[in-house]
């Protein structure tokens, strides 16, 4: 991971960068941030760029033998420490089988989402409903690490994701490492839970906050790492809240054309078409319970925002065009104060989805509120 490859944070790695040319690189360093955000990305990147052998201009050069290893996450005096859970003798024989299938896994899993979320791993790693945490076998089998020499690197690093996921006994195992590691030996642990971080380790590390990602970078990262398509790039990253996780996985439900799907029922309801509603409800029904929710979760965002709208503090105007269009004349075919009841009709909607009632029912109800709504003085 380098620099460049993350899309914004550009005054955090400025700070990084600085610490670095000052020679104030803290030894054992905490990088705080929200799920899905950059804070790991910024660690590993932090740590290729104090290890690689000809940097130039804040950024790390991408191909002396450093960067090539750890562009791939296979550099051996890289050590990463994640929550795990134990397998079965049928997964894994022994438990070095079962260390070299996580790290493997981890690997694969970090190139293809160097901003992740503990759900997102888990799933990848098949843990079903196995609870991850770092063991404390874990903290023995860093401190073993530790005392090892470097073999290629000037700097040996190691990578702890979610310390919060590690029992007290395993993080008191740590402290003195902590406190007084041997030369050149750097300690990275990336927090998504502050709060939840046991005492005695904050105390020994140095804070690095990582504000969440802007909509305009989850944006760019959405564009130019997953490769999705500008127009519904830019209207995931309005509903992410900066993590690019929960933006990649709205994006991956893919009866998530919410918006086409809203827009529809809401012409027919607004035209009084009873005939196009009851198709609709017939297609409503087809639909996974997911993308069903989504639907009305959707709903409910946009009459929020509409909410919004009519007290001036809105973000309509950053939607993408065709969509802000469409609110903006539906802001004007409703009454303001018949935002809320519209809202209360979709939010019992998602209950009754919850309990399993008939979909199509569900749908058909909507819409004829909805006709009722929209005609009301
Ligand atoms: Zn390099």
């Amino acid at each position: 991971m380098f620099f460049s490859q993350i899309q914004g944070l550009d005054e955090i790695k400025e700070q990084l960068v600085a610490s670095v040319e000052n020679q104030h690189v803290a030894h054992a360093q905490l990088f705080a941030g929200g799920e899905g955000g950059g804070a790991l990305a910024l660690a590993l990147a932090f740590a290729n760029y104090i290890n690689c052998e000809n940097k130039q201009g804040g950024n790390a050069c991408g191909e002396c033998a450093v960067c090539q290893k750890t562009k791939k996450h296979i550099h051996p005096d890289y050590h990463f420490i994640f929550p795990t859970y134990t397998k079965t003798k049928k997964e894994a024989s022994n438990k070095e089988e079962q260390k070299s299938q996580f790290l493997s896994d981890w690997r694969v899993f970090l190139n293809k989402n160097p901003y992740p979320s503990l759900s997102a791993w888990a799933d990848f790693s098949k843990a079903d409903n196995r609870q991850c945490n770092i063991s404390i076998e874990e903290s023995r089998r860093i401190i073993k690490d530790v005392s090892m020499k470097a073999f290629e690197a000037e700097y040996k690093v190691f990578f702890m994701w979610l310390p919060e996921y590690m029992n007290e006994a395993a993080s008191n195992a740590l402290l003195k490492v902590l406190e007084e590691p041997p030369h050149k030996t750097l300690f990275f642990l990336v927090t998504q839970s502050l709060e939840q971080v046991l005492p005695t380790i904050l105390s020994r590390t140095q804070i690095v906050n990582v504000r969440p990602f802007t909509e305009y970078e989850v944006q760019n990262i959405l564009i130019n790492q997953f490769y999705t398509e500008a127009p519904k790039a830019r209207n995931l990253a309005l509903w992410a809240d900066g993590n690019v996780e929960k933006a990649l996985s709205l994006g991956k439900e893919k009866e998530n054309d919410s918006f086409l799907a809203f827009k529809n029922w809401m012409r027919h309801a607004f035209m009084g078409d009873f005939t196009n509603l009851v198709k609709f409800s017939d297609e409503y029904q087809k639909l996974s319970k997911v993308a069903q929710k989504s639907l009305l979760t959707y709903a409910e965002n946009v009459i929020r925002e509409l909410l919004l709208f009519h007290h001036g503090a809105s973000n309509l105007l950053r939607m993408p065009e065709e969509e802000r269009t469409f609110l903006e004349g539906f802001a004007k075919a409703v009454k303001p104060e018949h935002l809320e009841d519209m809202y209360a009709v979709f939010e019992e909607a998602l209950i009754h989805i919850e309990r399993n009632i008939n979909a199509k029912m569900i749908s058909l109800d909507v819409g004829l509120q909805m006709v009722k709504l929209f005609r009301k003085k």
